[in-house]
């Protein structure tokens, strides 16, 4: 027997410029070899995605929509504040809504929000959120912060979950910083990932937490991960009509 679970879990993926760059140089050399990693673990997952990156990159966007939910990532991924918050959130739901993509769910750069957060991602018409984390390295912990999916406001939010109760959030930044350790780490209900994390470190500029283990050691720790975990990955959108369709029955 293996320990694999039949569990149901969401997989989120950030799709934003490179670390420390204007540029999205992993939007070429990473995507279309994470699109494939989904394919043959079969995960469906979440892209939430800085729309400013539709401009220039209209048709990798839309390639990946073909399998996978778009969400939004902010228009032009700046940590929120109460000046640009409205803005970043309504914005870039039509920015997608011009490309036809429409876009159920919101996940805050950097999970930085303003105290009215919820409300704005309601008056923008989005039905879920993902932008609460429990703790965020120097800045703050939010420790009643529930580790699974609740509604708050009419909208269902996703809170971010931990490795280790109540830090290291539940990415694969954290996976590879900790890695080997990490491999005794438990199995969340969602975890996230940015595609330059598959980038080799001299292509980002950022601190050397956030670089280790980059690269081709990167695809190794998540796979191993994805591998040990088993069960089901699915994305936010799935997951709500799943629930949905357990309260009917
Ligand atoms: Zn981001």
């Amino acid at each position: 027997m293996d320990n694999h679970d039949q569990k149901t879990r969401i997989m989120t993926i950030d799709l934003e410029p490179d670390l420390g760059s204007r540029e999205c140089k992993s939007i070429h050399s990473v995507v279309p070899r994470l699109l494939d990693f989904c394919d043959h673990h079969k995960i469906k997952a979440t892209f939430f995605t800085v729309t400013s990156l539709l401009e220039k990159y209209e048709s990798e966007i839309k390639e990946i929509a073909k399998k996978h939910e778009i969400a939004s990532h902010s228009h032009t991924h700046h940590a929120l504040n109460p000046v640009n918050a409205r803005w970043e959130i309504e914005n870039s739901r039509r920015v997608l809504k011009e490309y036809s993509l429409t876009a159920f769910g919101f996940r805050a750069p950097m999970f930085i929000t303003t105290k009215d957060h919820l409300q704005l991602v309601k008056d923008a018409g989005y039905s879920y959120d993902a932008s609460f984390a429990r703790y965020l390295p120097t800045r703050y912990q939010n420790l009643t912060l529930p580790g699974k999916p609740f509604v708050k406001e009419g909208i269902v939010e996703f809170p971010t979950p931990n490795f280790t109760y109540p830090i290291l959030n539940s990415g694969l930044p954290y996976l590879k910083a900790f890695h080997p350790l990490s491999k005794a780490f438990p199995k969340p209900y969602l975890f996230y990932l940015h595609p330059w994390e598959f980038l080799e470190r001299d292509h980002l500029k950022g601190n050397t937490f956030l670089t280790r283990n980059c690269g081709e050691r990167a695809w190794s720790i998540f796979e191993k991960y994805i591998e040990r975990c088993g069960g089901k990955w699915i994305n936010c959108k799935r997951w709500m009509e799943e629930e949905k369709s357990k309260e009917k029955r």
